[in-house]
């Protein structure tokens, strides 16, 4: 018979699984579940690097605050586009998009409940007040439906994250997926070169590829140097010769 009392939980990232943690603790008795265990599913952040970090987030905050855990190191970009791409490529609806993405984790999290026998999901999606919280109950009880368990809905943004089980993890910039990474930074002017304060004409060096016994420093050793313009406005140019040779790896247009 299916423990009809306890939760698999849903881990989307440390940060919410900490105010789910705080969140149930000040829940009234029937808005309140125990949780059976956990599940750290969603393989479609990215890029791999974001996947990792994620991960390893839920690895430490586990290591402070201990609870029986399965955590998915599977990569899944693939699969996800493949969703994507049968659900008609919903790039810019970000409702219809984020829909397939719930739907993925909320699946594979009812799976794995039917599969230890527990009766019921929830997700530590609903503590973020960055998703749609009603789509991901919508979600969550049709994922539930189809596995034949059943979604467990609480209140579980009652309160922020103790900062203190927080200290020293990592916290994510945007939602997960390679559009939400996009749409996070597209107009951010963070990240972008904003010079070296030296004038220079606009050319770009090209460069051949490094084989790999090169390595930079060797490959430009003998480059003819860069020089500010000169009094006269005019940029130094380099000599025909340089441009031709060919012999450090790099050539001008
Ligand atoms: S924005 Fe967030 S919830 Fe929506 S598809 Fe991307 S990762 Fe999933």
């Amino acid at each position: 018979m299916p423990d009809k009392s306890a939760v698999l939980l849903h881990v989307c990232c440390a940060p919410c699984l900490a105010a789910v943690r705080t969140s149930l603790a000040l829940a009234r008795r029937d808005r309140h579940f125990p949780i059976a265990g956990l599940l750290f599913y969603n393989p479609n952040i990215h890029p791999l690097i974001e996947f990792r970090r994620r991960e390893k987030a839920v690895r430490v905050y586990l290591e402070r605050d201990p609870f029986p855990a399965e955590i998915v190191s599977e990569y899944g970009l693939r699969p996800f586009l493949g969703r994507l791409a049968v659900a008609g490529w919903p790039l810019d609806d970000r409702k219809k998009r984020c829909t397939e993405c719930y739907r993925l984790r909320l699946e594979k999290t009812a799976e794995t409940a039917r599969s230890r026998n527990l009766a019921a999901i929830s997700t530590t999606l609903l503590a973020s007040r960055e998703q749609d919280r009603n789509l991901v109950a919508d979600v969550g009880r049709e994922a539930a439906a189809r596995f034949g368990v059943t979604f467990a809905e609480a209140d579980l943004r009652l309160a922020e994250p103790e900062e203190r089980s927080l200290r020293g993890i990592y916290r994510q910039q945007y939602c997960g997926c390679i559009f939400s990474e996009e749409e996070r930074h597209r107009n951010d002017g963070k990240h972008r070169y904003k010079g070296n304060g030296i004038p220079h004409d606009g050319r770009i060096v090209r460069h051949q590829c490094f084989t790999k016994s090169e390595s930079l420093s060797e490959t430009l050793r003998g480059a003819p140097p860069i020089r500010p313009a000169s009094a006269s406005g005019e940029m130094n140019s380099p000599s025909a010769s340089d441009a031709d040779s060919g012999a450090n790896g790099l050539r001008y247009p």
